[in-house]
């Protein structure tokens, strides 16, 4: 699949590569109404990049299975058709992992706005959430992920308040000042210093008391902070 993004417009456009997904789509675009919806199904990670499940016109039930004699609830999508975003090139892969982390952060439901034609074949375009203030489609994570759109967030009277703030990647966080209302960070000055991931996590364990633990390593931050020091890596005063 090709994925095109139009930042201006917000939104994706989803052009099928091959047959199979030739298919789904043939499939699918009669039954789209616009404003029609997908739900997030998920990802399937290979490790370096993932794909994405969209379902259309599915129904949620409840599965409960016996696994190693524990019973385990968990909700099922049943039914409608499944879209699988699977990019084709790796800029379309990193589209979809873009795409996998407004969805997952944002707790997004797709839209279907159009259908378009890319070199005479049929495609989708959709935006992944709208603004709760205007209604302007967005696409970027930290817009979903506040419901914000940017030009909404440019006019909020913003009110900062210290707290935890992350990217998409795992154990990417650090203390920030963020506004309350729209998400967005407070402008930085240009005079704070670079900080290591360590000192970040560091800074979330002694201002916000969350404890931060690593899977592949048994040191702490402040472990880490120190050894950091002792090479050298960042000033010791
Ligand atoms: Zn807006
Ligand atoms: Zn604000």
């Amino acid at each position: 699949m090709k994925i095109i993004r139009d930042n201006k417009a917000a939104t994706f456009t989803l052009v099928p590569v091959d047959k199979s997904e030739r298919a789904v789509f043939g499939h699918l675009i009669p039954k789209l109404k616009n404003g029609d919806t997908f739900t997030y199904g998920g990802r399937e990670d290979d490790g370096e990049y993932c794909k994405v499940r969209l379902h259309f016109g599915s129904k949620m039930v409840e599965k409960v299975e016996r696994v190693g004699g524990i019973t385990v609830h968990r909700g099922v999508e049943e039914g409608g058709i499944c879209l699988v975003l699977n990019g084709s090139t790796k800029k379309d892969k990193l589209e979809v992992g873009g795409m996998r982390n407004s969805c997952y952060f944002g707790a997004c439901s797709p839209i279907f706005l159009k259908t378009t034609k890319v070199s005479g074949v049929k495609s989708l375009v959709i935006t992944l959430k709208l603004c709760k203030h205007c209604k302007a489609p967005m696409i970027s994570m930290h817009a979903c992920e506040w419901s914000t759109c940017n030009a909404c967030a440019e006019k909020c009277q913003h009110t900062y308040k210290k707290g935890m703030v992350h990217g998409a990647g795992v154990g990417d966080m650090a203390v920030g000042e963020f506004c309350t209302k729209c998400g967005r960070g407070k402008p930085l000055t240009g005079n704070e210093p670079k900080k290591t991931q360590a000192q970040r996590h560091l800074d979330v364990e002694r201002e916000l008391g969350v404890h931060v633990m690593y899977h592949n390593s048994s040191a702490t931050p402040s472990q880490i902070v120190a050894a950091e020091k002792a090479a050298g890596v960042i000033p010791t005063k």
